[in-house]
């Protein structure tokens, strides 16, 4: 069966028509995961969801174990991982509920174990282009066929939190082009690519980003938004076996070759 990883949040595992399997839990040499690995099979894939924040949501996006996140996945031998944010919007063509598969990032996140190479063996990859496109296709082509409309690009920028932005850094980020920002994209796209998996990230508009907006939104309002655009994003979810494939023609397994520099093997 084909396998496929999804990090997210809670609320994601009760999709309709999926078959809940087993737990897995997964040591790695870089410490524990999240949470263990909750796997559910639908229409020929398995599906290995994994809860970022760990399942109280008691880990904040700058202690999250992102290296041990990955590491889990690889160890799983799961090449294919779909990310699921929640952000704030910039661009003012988006409103909360949106749905949005950024095609680039900007990472200003500090003092986070961000990478594998950090002693010995160092590789410096290339992340021009931080998400699969293969995968950002499977995923378009799965909201074109369940019917529900996403933005295709957009250009998401991660803070280190677990603080909101001020005004002015929202301001600013919109002159450098972000479109949305989170706080969690980063490092995780980048132990990804080092660790030569495919990865795609689909985020939802939860709210205006700080001063974007007069109209000041409810909670009330938020969380409707959310759980509709929760539905859809599960609407999306289901339609992926369809286009999944295993197959990898894209650059993204040969992420390290020809990036090393220290001379160590
Ligand atoms: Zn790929």
């Amino acid at each position: 069966m084909k396998k496929l990883g999804i990090i997210g949040g809670s609320g994601l595992y009760d999709i309709e028509g999926f078959d809940f399997v087993q737990e897995v839990p997964v040591q790695t040499k870089y410490g524990e995961p999240s949470d263990s690995y909750r796997v559910f099979e639908y229409k020929g894939v398995s599906f290995y969801f994994l809860n970022r924040h760990g399942r109280k949501h008691s880990i904040p996006p700058h202690k999250v174990n992102y290296k041990a996140n990955i590491a889990g996945f690889k160890e799983l031998g799961i090449n294919h991982i779909i990310s699921i944010t929640a952000t704030g919007g910039i661009n003012s063509s988006y409103k909360p509920g949106d749905i949005i598969i950024p095609d680039d990032g900007i990472d200003m996140t500090s003092g986070r174990k961000g990478t594998y190479f950090d002693g010995g063996l160092i590789h410096h990859i290339d992340i021009t282009e931080p998400f699969c496109p293969i995968m950002r296709g499977v995923l378009e082509n799965a909201a074109a066929s369940a019917d529900e409309d996403v933005f295709t690009s957009g250009t998401y920028i991660c803070t280190n939190g677990p603080r909101l932005e001020t005004g002015a850094e929202i301001k600013a980020f919109d002159r450098w082009g972000a479109d949305l920002v989170g706080m969690t994209l980063f490092p995780e796209c980048v132990l990804a690519r080092e660790s030569e998996l495919c990865y795609v990230n689909m985020s939802l508009i939860t709210n205006y980003a700080a001063g974007t907006t007069d109209s000041k939104l409810t909670t009330d309002e938020v969380v409707a938004e959310m759980s509709k655009s929760m539905e859809r994003l599960k609407n999306i979810i289901s339609m992926i076996p369809v286009y999944y494939t295993e197959n990898r023609v894209c650059e993204c397994k040969n992420a390290l070759k020809g990036t090393k520099i220290s001379k160590n093997d």
